[in-house]
């Protein structure tokens, strides 16, 4: 029986060491005390685990023809979770434990990891990967192992205190594969203006342009912090904005702060005032946009909000609406890896065989989860590539 270590007991460790372990000796080593700490605060505790749209266009990833067989593995996953216990409450297409509890997936993943009788070494680091002839040796400060077969799990470099420093990022650029650049991904972005609408929660349209080319859009909620941006559209953006930022290019995003509407605003706007008569700027917009965010489109467009739209010229009625319906912000940063919750970049899937997740580089050398290129958006997607690939890579050490 061939022995498969599995480095790093997360989300895709625990998964590929199940299945694994349906063929093979498997040893998980994890460098914390204890497996899946990132797996407890996702979800803000509730584990978005899933979601009913499991298709390429909810990853930024260039390659989409290789994620694409990937995630065709989607419903056997599932079944996999289901007959695990793991059953779901589905929310707008997000799944979540019927606990409402991340704690309950650990917990489920890892009694089964005990039931099953894998070993886990706790507190075993990796420091090196090397190959002696067939067998692999993996390298801790004070150990050493050797595997016929081994499945490299260590996350990326979002939130290190979980364990997922980048050391993996490290471990399979040592054996030879390419790297693209690890940024921080699903990460709060920092803007050159600050703007007294600090914690400002609304649904807004976002549309992001890279060096004055519109490169996304996202249409949900958005937070609004004194010099940045959050919520879920603007993170959903923000993995771009890291790759184009540190490309040297500029980034922009432009807020529509009104609500999807039928007309453009320009007719809106005559609509409300003839619908309103007699009523002032502030009063026409006040039911629609936020006070704070209302206060600073007049402070910008120097508009006084006791004006009315009959009176305004046509350059100050255009300056107006593109203050709600185009509000220019300049992004010149992102938040570190420790407010982010993914990486962009990683190991290319072109150096793997996404049938197996074996390395083209490296024969009976298995790479999974986030070390790899591909980082999905909010809604479930970087767990449910954490448990396709895993358990796509538990299943390709039979080979
Ligand atoms: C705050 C937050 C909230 C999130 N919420 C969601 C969500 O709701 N839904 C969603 O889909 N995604 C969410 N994510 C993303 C998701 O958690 C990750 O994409 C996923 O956990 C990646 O799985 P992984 O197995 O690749 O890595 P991880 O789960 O990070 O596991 C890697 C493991 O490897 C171990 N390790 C690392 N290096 C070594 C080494 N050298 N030696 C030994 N062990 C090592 C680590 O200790 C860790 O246990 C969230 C992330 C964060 C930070």
């Amino acid at each position: 029986m061939d022995k498969v270590i599995v480095i790093g007991g997360g989300a895709s460790g625990l998964i590929a060491a199940l299945k694994a372990s349906e063929s093979s000796e498997v040893i998980i080593v994890e460098g914390n005390d204890k497996c899946g700490k990132k797996i407890l605060i996702t979800g803000n505790g509730k584990c978005n685990y899933w979601n009913s749209d499991i298709t390429p266009n909810h990853f930024n990833i260039t390659e989409s023809s290789l994620l694409k067989d990937i995630l065709s593995r989607k419903e056997e996953v599932l079944d996999f979770l289901y007959s695990l216990t793991i059953y779901p409450k589905i929310k707008n297409g997000y799944y979540y434990p019927m606990s409402g509890q991340a704690f309950s997936i650990r917990e489920i993943l890892f009694n089964e990891v005990k039931k099953r009788n894998i070993t886990v070494l706790f507190n075993f680091k990796v420091t090196d990967i090397t190959k002696d002839k067939e067998k692999f040796v993996i390298h801790s400060e004070n150990d050493m192992l050797l595997a016929d077969k081994v499945i490299l799990a260590c996350g990326g470099s979002s939130y290190s205190k979980t364990g997922s420093d980048g050391t993996g990022y490290l471990l399979a650029a040592k054996l030879g594969h390419k790297l693209n650049k690890p940024l921080p991904g699903l990460v709060p972005l920092i803007t050159d203006t600050a703007y007294n609408w600090d914690g400002v929660r609304i649904d807004a349209g976002l549309t992001l342009y890279i060096s004055g080319k519109m490169s996304g859009y996202e249409l949900g909620e958005l937070q609004l912090t004194k010099n940045g941006l959050s919520g879920i559209c603007s993170l959903n953006l923000s993995g771009r904005v890291s790759r184009a930022l540190d490309n040297g290019k500029r980034a922009q995003i432009r807020i529509n702060f009104m609500p999807p509407i039928d007309d453009n605003l320009y007719t809106w706007f005559n609509k409300r005032n003839l619908e309103l008569a007699d009523h002032t700027l502030q009063e026409l917009l006040e039911s629609i946009i936020n006070y704070k965010v209302l206060d600073v489109i007049f402070r910008v467009s120097q508009i006084k909000p006791d004006e009315r739209w009959e009176n305004l010229s046509e350059e100050k009625r255009n300056i107006l609406i593109s203050y709600i319906g185009d509000f220019p912000i300049n992004i010149i940063d992102t938040e570190s890896f420790d407010r982010a919750q993914t990486t962009v970049g990683g190991i290319p899937l072109e150096d793997i065989n996404v049938k197996t997740m074996e390395s083209k580089i490296i024969d009976n050398l298995y790479i999974v989860g986030e070390l790899l290129d591909v980082d999905g958006k909010c809604g479930g997607y970087n767990l449910a590539f954490a448990w396709i690939s895993g358990y796509i890579a538990g299943l390709g050490v039979t080979k």
